[in-house]
């Protein structure tokens, strides 16, 4: 009865190690950080909440502070909050 437990974990075990062995095919140690653009830093996108590698060409500094966007879209959408923040109802076309 023992053997059959023993036979069925060591089974387990065998399995395991495949899938792992499987799944990692030889990356720096370091590879369990979440999904960076190439080791560059994640910025989140202040409208969607999409993360955009830091270098996207959708970006802007309002009060000092740099903030990046996914797209377009959502760039002008943040400027148009930004407008409406100051109190301007005059949004970009
Ligand atoms: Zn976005």
């Amino acid at each position: 009865m023992r053997l059959i437990i023993y036979a069925i974990l060591g089974f387990i075990i065998y399995y395991l190690i495949r899938g792992f062995s499987k799944s990692e095919p030889k990356r720096p140690p370091n590879s369990s950080v979440p999904p960076t653009g190439n080791g560059k830093e994640l910025k989140k996108d202040p409208v969607c909440g999409t993360y955009i590698p830091e270098d996207t060409p959708y970006r802007l500094k309002h009060k000092g502070v740099p903030w990046y966007f996914c797209s377009e879209a959502c760039m002008k959408t943040f400027q148009k909050q930004i407008a409406e923040e100051k109190g301007k109802s005059k949004a970009e076309s």
